[in-house]
């Protein structure tokens, strides 16, 4: 195929295939029924693979092998060196295949491929090295109880077969935060990537097969929530969804494990994420940072600072730095290393955003869209940045979130206000805050109802540091000694030594 002449070998190899397949057992099949279902290149518009819908029959063979496996001496009773060991093969495996997996990813998305490859595909082999550190470290403890004669101690063991059902706005990273604890408590996994984006899976699925992870451990489910995410949710076979997705699919996947087995549920969901700027902050650094913070991934992104709180009396500054920041975000081919704005993934989200800056303006809010500097031979599915001066916090676009390059800038005249304005929302996933003040910054760190905070920096995430929503914004925390938390059962055990 000509036009992925510029691909690496792998990524070719995958994209020609002519029909793509599940992975179950270690083993790469036709679905059941042989439905397919396609995905498209947001830059151009074009298919880019038929892919293997999954139906509850794949499922119900997934399931089967993952518990399989989970009961199974290989797996199971791996030492820890062991399982490290393929863990850390896994990170060293996308390392050397970087490019490839960055190029399928860049594809699929639309995402430039310098994103691709200093996020995407870094993150993930930084998540996998972290948690082959931690398999070595899943400890229980001894506890002294009322009861003389008695040892109580608990074990911390692996919750079993989890499903894990992840978005498109980063297929291959959202996959590593689930995959690599999930595999370091020792569970067993069926993935679930996004409609539309199932092809960087599958080349990922490749390299656990190589690393040398046994038969079921890893398995992967391409199809659509409708389908594939119901059978998963609904399935009296696993034991935990690990979920990362919009609220709304949340609390559905939330009754779908009360109405089947109580399956544990964790959940990563949306934000309207409020980063503000006080009026002794650094500009320099405050107005680049508001710009990434928001337009990074064409703002498809959970913890896009997409209420940009502004202090009155630097607001007609901090609007005209962003604008010309934004203007900056340099459009183009995906391939190219100088793109560094990218289209949306769908007809549906370009519609779905455009909407709200309608909705916006009719609200009352003035709409600045920053235009690209040679719209000609950009994709159809572009949105320009936008930003929309004079909005206040009670308009539909500063409470419901958008999921493009769309940023409220909302001004406040008190340290308190803005507090209470950052708070004043149903999610809580990230908060940013950009001051001189050392005192002002704890304060206002510690009263913002959000599960990570970021002083004077805004977006960063690391494998060791927990990661997850207050309020509607999600239950549990991703990331760190949490995240192993989320795929281990903790179990007493209360063991009488009388005579
Ligand atoms: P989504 O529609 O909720 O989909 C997420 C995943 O759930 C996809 O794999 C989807 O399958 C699947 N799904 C859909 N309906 C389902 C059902 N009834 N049962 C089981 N699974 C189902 O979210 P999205 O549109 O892909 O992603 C955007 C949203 O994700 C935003 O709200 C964003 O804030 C959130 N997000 C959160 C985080 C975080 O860490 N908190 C990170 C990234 C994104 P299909 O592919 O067929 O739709
Ligand atoms: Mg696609």
């Amino acid at each position: 195929m000509s036009q992925y002449s510029q691909l690496g070998h792998r990524a070719r190899s995958v994209l020609e295939r002519t029909k793509h397949s599940l992975l179950i057992d270690g083993r790469w099949v036709a679905s059941h029924s042989d439905t397919t279902f396609p995905s498209y290149a947001p830059q151009t518009g074009a298919e880019i693979g038929a892919f293997a819908l999954a139906d509850s029959a794949d499922t119900d063979l997934a399931v089967a092998a993952a518990q399989r496996a989970f009961a199974d001496a290989a797996w199971r009773d791996l030492g820890p060196d062991q399982r490290s060991a393929l863990l850390w093969r896994v990170a060293e495996l996308a390392d050397t295949h970087a490019v490839d997996l960055a190029q399928l990813e860049s594809l699929d998305t639309g995402k430039p491929i310098s994103a691709a490859l200093e996020t995407d595909v870094a993150e993930f082999g930084k998540f996998f090295r972290y948690f082959a550190g931690w398999v070595s470290k899943i400890e229980g403890r001894t506890i002294p109880i009322n009861a003389p004669q008695t040892l109580a101690y608990t074990l911390r063991q692996p919750v079993g077969v989890c499903a894990l059902i992840i978005p498109w706005n980063y297929p291959l990273m959202m996959a590593s935060w689930k995959l690599a604890p999930a595999l370091a408590a020792g569970c067993t996994t069926i993935l679930k990537p996004a409609e539309q984006t199932p092809l960087s899976a599958l080349l990922m699925g490749e390299l656990f097969l190589e690393a040398g992870f046994p038969p079921g451990v890893v398995n992967i489910l391409t199809g659509d929530g409708a389908t594939t995410g119901t059978a998963l949710t609904g399935h009296r076979g696993i034991d935990k969804v690990a979920f990362t997705g919009s609220t709304e699919v949340g609390r559905i996947i939330v009754r779908a494990s009360a109405d089947s087995n109580l399956k544990k549920v964790s959940l990563e969901l949306g934000g309207k994420s409020p980063h503000i700027i006080f009026q002794d902050a650094d500009l320099d650094r405050a107005i680049p940072g508001a710009s990434s913070g928001v337009f990074y991934n064409a703002g498809q992104a959970c913890t896009a600072g997409t209420r940009l709180l502004v202090h009155r009396d630097i607001a007609e500054q901090v609007t005209q730095g962003l604008l010309a920041e934004a203007a900056r975000l340099r459009p183009g081919p995906e391939f190219d290393p100088e793109t560094r704005l990218g289209p949306l993934i769908s007809a549906e989200q370009v519609q779905r955003v455009r909407g709200y800056i309608d909705i916006a303006r009719t609200e009352g809010a003035q709409v600045h869209t920053v235009p690209y500097p040679d719209a000609t031979d950009t994709s159809e599915l572009y949105v320009e940045p936008t930003v929309l001066v004079g909005a206040t916090n009670s308009m539909r676009s500063s409470r419901e979130e958008i999921f493009g390059p769309v940023v409220s800038i909302i001004t406040f005249e008190s340290e308190a206000e803005a507090i209470h304005i950052a708070n004043d929302t149903h999610y809580g996933l990230g908060a940013g805050l950009w001051t001189r003040d050392l005192a002002r910054a704890h304060r206002v760190a510690a009263r913002l109802q959000s599960g990570s905070v970021w002083v004077n920096v805004y977006g960063p995430v690391d494998a060791a540091l927990p990661f997850g929503g207050f309020k509607e914004s999600g239950w549990g925390r991703e990331m760190g000694e949490e995240a192993i938390r989320l795929y281990t059962e903790h179990k007493s055990i209360w063991m009488n030594l009388d005579g």
